[in-house]
């Protein structure tokens, strides 16, 4: 279905982004990796699936290593078709104990670093009337949880984002809509059982119980392949005219 398109996802040596890069190569597209840690590994796995693959070390809290990462990608591939705005971290503490440090990564690499990427796409994909711009928020994007101001911060901004992006392109064949996850069992959130695990006693299996069980009605993650099935979905041709939604994905959540 994605032959001939590519796909530049960031944050996608890991968990999510890796799970997306991986659905969306299934369907042919070429696959621009980004993110830290190990990278043969992730590109062997995108490789495996018949994909042409290419890898950008991009640090998306830099705007300047971000235009060099778009420019690598077309100067790869062409253009990039589908932009998975994906990469993304945490850190957990009230407001007034907030490191200043950490609120400005999660507002650079949370946020900013789609608007970036995203104004930085669009020229290329409206010549072409086509393109999708997927962001991936969170549930976080609808709804508050006690201690995450900057990542709820961040991830409300880019359900914002979002909208105004797809009403910009609305009349052409660019869409932009955002994935809303509830819980999905990766690095990200392995550390945050791990410290539920530390603060109480815990082994793993109770405190990913109550992890799940504070939140997410359906008592089980989300998962990457999920997550990658519905970005697939976005780019079909049923996602034409889907524009501006936050589509969340977590288990009834939000639904509370
Ligand atoms: P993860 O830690 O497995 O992956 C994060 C990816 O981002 C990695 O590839 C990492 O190398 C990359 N990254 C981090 N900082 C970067 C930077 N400065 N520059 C470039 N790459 C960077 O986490 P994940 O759970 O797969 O998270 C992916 C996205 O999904 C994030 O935006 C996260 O907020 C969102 N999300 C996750 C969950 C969840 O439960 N795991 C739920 C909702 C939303």
């Amino acid at each position: 279905m994605l032959k001939g398109k590519t796909a530049l996802v960031t944050g996608s040596t890991s968990g999510i982004g890796l799970g997306i890069a991986k659905a969306l190569a299934r369907q042919g597209a070429n696959i621009v990796l980004n993110g830290f840690g190990d990278v043969d590994g992730p590109k062997a796995e995108v490789a495996a699936l018949g994909a042409q693959v290419a890898y950008h070390g991009a640090d998306m809290s830099k705007p300047a290593d971000i235009e060099d990462m778009m420019k690598f990608a077309a100067a790869q591939f062409g253009r990039v078709d589908i932009l998975v705005n994906n990469a993304g971290i945490q850190h957990v503490a009230n407001v007034e104990d907030f490191p200043v440090e950490k609120w400005d990564a999660i507002i650079a690499i949370n946020l900013s670093s789609a608007f970036h990427a995203s104004r930085l796409a669009l020229p290329a994909m409206k010549a072409a009337n086509w393109g999708r711009i997927i962001n991936v928020a969170s549930v976080h994007g609808l709804v508050g949880s006690a201690q995450k101001s900057a990542y709820v911060a961040a991830k409300h901004g880019i359900v914002g984002l979002t909208k105004v992006t797809a009403l910009e392109n609305a009349t052409t064949g660019v869409t932009c809509n955002a994935i809303c996850p509830g819980w999905v069992l990766t690095p990200l959130v392995q550390k945050q059982v791990d410290a539920k695990a530390v603060a109480h006693g815990w082994s793993n299996e109770e405190a990913t119980r109550q992890l799940l069980g504070e939140k997410e009605p359906s008592m089980q993650f989300t998962t990457p392949e999920e997550l990658g099935d519905l970005a697939v979905f976005f780019c079909s041709a049923a996602g034409n005219n889907i524009r501006g939604v936050a589509w969340n994905m977590d288990g009834g959540w939000a639904a509370q």
